[in-house]
């Protein structure tokens, strides 16, 4: 006898878009979440985050664009507004780097036209005419971009979840799980369920929750890391309407590490500005060192602002994981026991794919979609895979 059909441990974003998919399909599901749903301290909850296709892998290409059309799926059947449609604009300055073939603007968007998907090349004489403010020489506008508005997807999945009867346990972190002939017990607290299937989702807590599973000798290597700065910039009254989505896209300077995000009436008033080397990609190959450095080269319109660092928002860690692949699958010797972790700086945009692979894993047994790529079971002890090979800085960040 179960008490539910699932339990999900970590009640950040995969967490609750498993919670949503899988009692969409009609099964009982109980959240534990080991602080509070919703804790600007960890990485799902802030105010902005980047959607984006324009990735060098077409696997992740293909899978950004299945995203955003669950993310579409969602706003329609929710009938709420979670995406801010502003678009994406990656940009490149010949001063800055000066092989502008080889910048991560040309380069995406060639992968982009490969696979068919709309991207718009814009030069230095469109791109100052359309966004003035701007200064670079090459720009890719990825039309079917923007940012995700955090606080309208945690209402909505709260929403959705209470109306289903979706249990989230809040300051309860699992101290044991048992596996069983029918699946699993798990002890929290002065709590004690039992459920047929099992998924973690637990951020960087996720290594002490497969240490509390019995007989489970899964570990992920996971790091943590942040941007190096991150700011918002304060655009005089008259002039920021300049800067709000619709007349500003997201501006992403990926060469150099920068991403800049535009004002969201009612979400976030200020431009922010991020700055972040992955530490795969080699450093100072570019005269971008900082913020600072970006605003004189690239953005004159943000010059002489009142800026304040970014520190309502934000103050988390990415999920850097060694071989810079998502890690999503079976727990490998658990039957009904799955993982998603490893989303670096990028996975956001992924969340209600990643629900629906966790969902479908743990109450149909299969998942529509080739996973295999991201199998958890690689870093189990005596598998053995090549060394990192990381070289896709948008995988890194946003
Ligand atoms: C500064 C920053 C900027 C980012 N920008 C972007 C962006 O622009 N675009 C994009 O697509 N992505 C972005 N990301 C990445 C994205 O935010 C994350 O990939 C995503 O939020 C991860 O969600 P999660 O549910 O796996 O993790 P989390 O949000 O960390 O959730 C994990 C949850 O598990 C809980 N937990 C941990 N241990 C336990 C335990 N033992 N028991 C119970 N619960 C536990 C934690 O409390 C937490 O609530 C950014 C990330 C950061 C940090």
């Amino acid at each position: 006898m179960t008490d539910t059909d699932l339990v999900i441990v970590g009640g950040g974003v995969m967490g609750l878009f498993t919670a949503y998919h899988a009692s969409g399909l009609g099964r009982g599901v109980t959240v534990l979440e080991r602080g509070r749903v919703g804790d600007p301290a960890t990485a799902s909850y802030g105010r902005t985050r980047s959607y984006r296709n324009d990735y060098l892998d077409p696997t992740y290409v293909r899978l950004a664009g299945e995203a955003i059309r669950l993310w579409d799926a969602f706003e329609a059947r929710e009938d709420v507004r979670v995406l801010v449609r502003c678009g994406c604009l990656n940009i490149a300055n010949a001063g800055v780097t000066p092989d502008l073939d080889a910048t991560y603007a040309r380069m995406s968007h060639r992968v982009l036209e490969n696979l068919g998907m709309p991207t718009e090349a814009l030069g230095a004489e469109e791109i100052r005419s359309r966004f003035p403010g701007l200064d670079a020489d090459v720009g890719q506008l990825d039309a079917g971009a923007g940012v995700v508005d955090l606080a309208a997807v945690q209402e909505a999945l709260t929403r959705v979840l209470a109306e289903r009867g979706v249990r989230v346990l809040e300051g309860a972190p699992p101290s044991a799980i048992a596996r069983g002939e029918h699946g699993f017990t798990v002890i929290a607290g002065d709590v004690r369920l039992t459920a047929r299937s099992l998924v973690v989702t637990a951020g960087h807590g996720t290594n002490d929750v497969l240490a509390r599973l019995s007989g489970c000798t899964l570990r992920v290597p996971i790091e943590k890391d942040r941007p190096s700065d991150a700011r918002y910039f304060e655009p005089a009254p008259g002039e920021r309407h300049r800067f709000t989505a619709g007349a500003m896209p997201v501006v992403a300077y990926l060469d150099a590490g920068i991403y800049c995000h535009p004002i969201v009436p009612g979400v976030v008033d200020a431009v922010k500005v991020g700055y972040y080397n992955p530490p795969d990609v080699p450093r100072g190959t570019t005269s971008i060192d900082s913020i600072d450095s970006f605003v004189e080269r690239c953005f004159p319109a943000l010059r002489g602002m009142t800026t304040s660092p970014v520190q309502d928002v934000d103050q988390c860690d990415y999920d850097l994981v060694a071989d810079d692949d998502f890690v999503l699958g079976a727990i490998p010797g658990a039957a009904n026991a799955f993982v998603g972790v490893g989303w670096r700086g990028t996975g956001y945009k992924f969340a209600p794919w990643v629900g629906r692979v966790l969902a479908e894993l743990a109450v149909q047994a299969g998942t529509v979609y080739d996973i295999d790529r991201f199998d958890p079971a690689r870093f189990q002890k005596g598998v053995a895979r090549d060394a990192p090979v990381a070289t896709d800085p948008a995988t890194a960040a946003h």
